[in-house]
């Protein structure tokens, strides 16, 4: 039984004190099957840990993920720093505390929410938690009205379309809400007013509408969506109010289309996340929820406690947590500003045109996204490659180091595949060259020689597809 460090065969080739081990010992300390008797050095320690992760993706490389990958050097000495304050502690950092609300107060503004209202929201561990509180606001508020009025409020639902990502299905199940989701069509990857009159009813706590979807980075028809809400509530009187998903867009839109009005601008959009470790730039584990007002979050969310000094609100679902990546963003805002945003969201985008041009020129693929708002390039094969399919092609580059997602759609258009390639900010023109010529070549081997990747079979549970984010 490997209880120790020790009884494993090389292990007696080992110094018998951590002065003497030589450079190549670290790496030779065996891994105990149980939970380790003794410690090791910290170099052995170490080189362990860093050894474990040689063979993963680089992470550069990982075109699959919207997550950040690239920071600056102030940027990390600011993580460190932060990292041994624990956000939920206000009483000790207040000051900690205090950027979190600066950047409510920036990102409701950069939002558009109206001047004479009252900013709130948090800083969460990602859109997921973000999505999680939006959706209880609404699911709270829906209950009180409907108690007040003295009506049935037993069996909430909540309407959205079939591209929603996995946060939305995970609330409903979570909360014990009703999912009422538009499926999709081959051909139509966004929710529109079309289908509403049969998903929307009075029991509708919120219509949630995706600025940068998941699958292809469209925004669903957020507006047409608000008009058709604006119209059922002169019909029934039932007024539904919006929570818009910005994971993705809420770091794009304000900066590369200012005019365009999927926000606050739109009375009916009461809450919007977004993720500050996607284009908010600021590495993994950082999200926002804000609020058009502050009573949008019903105050009965809100606990109030006193253990760790003075009296502190606390309204989201964790507790303790590293400031890190808070202050992080912060620094990102004061660093880039809205200049500097739309500099690096540009270059994204037009990284993403150039790929999305070279690839569908000579017919071999066909563009998902009608509008590109955010950089994203989402492709599929055209009819007419019948050797090969897009999980080959992912499969094939990755011999380049290159991780693109292939994934079937969602319901009703799981007939399609796509392959996505997500831009990010720290790609320059010649990587994305360098991409590009990689997948040309990674086709033209496959049209030689056939693909034989089939897609990966879906977890009966869920009959979806979870494209990675
Ligand atoms: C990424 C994403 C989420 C989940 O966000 P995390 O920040 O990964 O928790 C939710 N919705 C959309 C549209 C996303 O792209």
């Amino acid at each position: 039984m490997a209880t120790s460090v020790k009884p494993h065969s090389e292990a007696a080739h080992l110094p018998h004190s951590p002065e003497k081990e030589t450079p190549f010992d670290q790496f030779n300390y065996p891994i105990p099957k149980e939970f380790p008797s003794e410690g090791m050095s910290a170099r052995a320690a170490h080189a362990i840990v860093q050894s474990e992760c040689w063979t993963d993706a680089n992470p550069m490389l990982n075109l699959s993920s919207f997550v950040t990958t690239f920071t600056e050097p102030e940027a990390r000495e600011i993580f460190a720093s932060g990292s041994f304050r624990n956000f939920a502690d206000p009483d000790m950092y207040p000051h900690t505390k205090d950027t979190e609300f600066v950047c409510v107060r920036w990102l409701h503004s950069l939002w558009n929410g109206p001047k004479d209202a009252e900013p709130y929201g948090a800083a969460t561990i990602g859109s997921s938690e973000a999505c999680m509180l939006g959706g209880l606001a609404h699911k709270w508020n829906w209950r009180e009205a409907r108690q007040k009025a003295g009506k049935d409020a037993s069996r909430p639902n909540m309407v959205t379309g079939g591209n929603v990502q996995i946060v939305w299905k995970k609330f409903l199940r979570y909360f014990d809400v009703e999912p009422r989701i538009v499926p999709l069509k081959p051909g139509n990857y966004r929710l529109t007013a079309e289908y509403l009159d049969k998903y929307v009813d009075e029991n509708t706590i919120c219509v949630v509408a995706i600025a940068g979807q998941t699958f292809t980075g469209e925004d669903d028809d957020i507006q047409e969506i608000h008009d058709w809400l604006d119209a059922y509530e002169k019909k029934t009187g039932v007024s539904i109010p919006m929570h818009i998903d910005g994971a993705s867009g809420g770091f794009v839109n304000p900066f590369l289309d200012p005019d365009y009005k999927w926000d606050f601008r739109l009375p009916r959009v009461q809450s919007i996340n977004a993720s500050g470790h996607k284009y908010g730039l600021v590495p993994p584990g950082l999200g926002w929820i804000i609020f058009r007002d502050r009573k949008v979050f019903n105050e009965n969310l809100v606990f109030y406690v006193n253990y760790l000094g003075g009296e502190a609100p606390t309204a989201t679902l964790n507790f303790s947590k590293s400031s890190a990546t808070i202050l992080v963003q912060y620094y990102a805002f004061l660093r880039l500003g809205r200049e500097g945003y739309t500099r690096i969201m540009r270059h994204a985008l037009e990284h993403a045109q150039y790929l999305r041009d070279r690839l569908t020129k000579n017919g071999k693929f066909q563009i998902m996204n009608k509008t590109q708002r955010i950089p994203v390039v989402a492709l599929t094969l055209d009819k007419s490659v019948t050797r090969y399919n897009e999980f080959d092609i992912s499969n094939k580059v990755r011999e380049r180091g290159w991780i693109l997602a292939a994934y079937s759609m969602p319901p009703d258009a799981q007939e399609i595949n796509s392959l996505r390639i997500v831009v990010r900010p720290h790609l320059n023109r010649t990587v994305v060259e360098i991409l590009a010529d990689d997948i040309e070549r990674a086709c033209e081997f496959l049209e030689m020689h056939g693909g034989n990747a089939t897609p990966p079979k879906l977890h009966d549970s869920h009959k979806t597809s979870v494209a990675k984010c």
